[in-house]
């Protein structure tokens, strides 16, 4: 027998795929996963009746055109429902939008550190990062625009900002915008949307009409609690919701998430509450932090960064032994989510117990 192995591209060696967040690392006692930024709810009584209800019906494919889940966020958004195109999470269509655009010498610029996903996923679709160092936790977009060249084809701007929790300013947005070159999209990654209370963040889907080259990604996996079903949907023009619906594995939404996201439409008001109620504790959880001596960023997600530095994996694995699994980002910084108060206060009362190097 051979010993070579099958052969794969070479920018395979590169990064070992995407990392999730892991469960505590602790057996005995009650533990916490603050490491993935979802709902800690379960889901509404509502929605899981829906879920059971559509599972009755798997043995059929799904709609692959999820006219229902179109209609009602269209509905529910005011847009038109050819501006729309739903995905496998806003992740999988981040990655149908790459592979629109992906070819050798195409640019795909972000600010780093941001949302892991982006840098493999432009690597798989053969395209290059432009990584553009964040400036006091938050995008430097005067930065972005000057490193716009004409190779640029798309550019992620995630607000609020996966890991740091900064949301950029509807006024230095705009400004960005209108340097970008009409062939260059513009992706607003607003996975965090429904948590951000900033009177002068942007709202992705004011900005976007009058502007063919921008497009919103949205999810249902954070705020309306369904990550563990997988959907998520852009907001564009004609041309590039088209591109995203070519781009797309066939029946890639399932009819469990398809019913599960038009209920929960329906049931947005109830699932708003619990993101106020996140809103709250993030902002206690915050100002405790500020008290106990840590440095946090202004946050507008569901979660709060730590740039900790060094120290990051020592921290992490301190919350660990707690019970509490929190994100650590190589000599960067931990992130933590905000779930509800009995896990927020064992976080808070694992950072108060950590003992920090002089
Ligand atoms: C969580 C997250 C997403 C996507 O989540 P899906 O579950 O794939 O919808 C997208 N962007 C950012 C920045 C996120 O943090």
């Amino acid at each position: 027998m051979s010993e070579q192995s099958p052969r794969f591209r070479r920018v395979l060696d590169q990064f070992a795929g995407y990392k999730p967040g892991k469960a505590p690392a602790v057996a005995a006692g009650k533990t916490f996963k603050l490491s993935s930024n979802e709902s800690p709810y379960d889901p509404l009584p509502s929605v899981a009746a829906v879920i059971a209800d559509a599972a009755r019906h798997i043995n059929r494919y799904p709609d692959n055109t999820a006219a229902a889940l179109t209609e009602a966020i269209a509905n529910r958004f005011g847009v038109p429902a050819g501006h729309i195109a739903v995905g496998c999470g806003s992740v999988g269509i981040a990655q149908q939008l790459l592979e629109a655009v992906g070819e050798p010498g195409a640019e795909v610029m972000y600010a780093w550190r941001s949302f892991e996903a982006y840098p493999y996923l432009t690597d798989l679709a053969n395209a290059t990062s432009v990584q553009v160092p964040l400036r006091d936790f938050g995008h430097d977009l005067p930065a972005m625009a000057a490193a716009i060249t004409e190779r640029t084809r798309l550019i992620f701007v995630c607000t609020p900002n996966n890991p740091t929790g900064t949301a950029v300013k509807r006024a230095e947005l705009i400004a960005f915008l209108d340097q970008v070159p009409a062939d260059c999209l513009v992706v607003l990654d607003e996975a965090y949307v429904q948590y951000v209370r900033d009177p002068e963040a942007p709202d992705g889907l004011s900005l976007y009409a009058s502007r063919p080259n921008v497009a919103v990604l949205r999810t249902f996996s954070k705020a309306y609690g369904l990550a563990g079903l997988r959907v998520g949907y852009l907001v564009g023009h004609e041309p590039v919701a088209q591109a995203v619906r070519k781009t797309m594995l066939p029946f890639t939404v399932n009819s469990l998430a398809q019913a599960a996201a038009v209920a929960s439409l329906a049931a947005e008001a109830e699932l708003l509450e619990r993101v106020e109620q996140v809103v709250k504790e993030r902002d206690r959880v915050r100002t405790e932090l500020l008290g106990q001596g840590w440095t946090v960023p202004p946050t507008e997600a569901n979660f709060v960064w730590l740039p900790l530095g060094e120290e990051s994996a020592e921290f992490s694995d301190a919350c660990d032994a707690a019970g509490v699994s929190v994100r650590p980002y190589s000599t960067d910084g931990v992130r933590v989510t905000i779930a509800d108060r009995e896990a927020n206060d064992a976080f808070l009362a694992a950072a108060a117990s950590y003992s920090r190097r002089a």
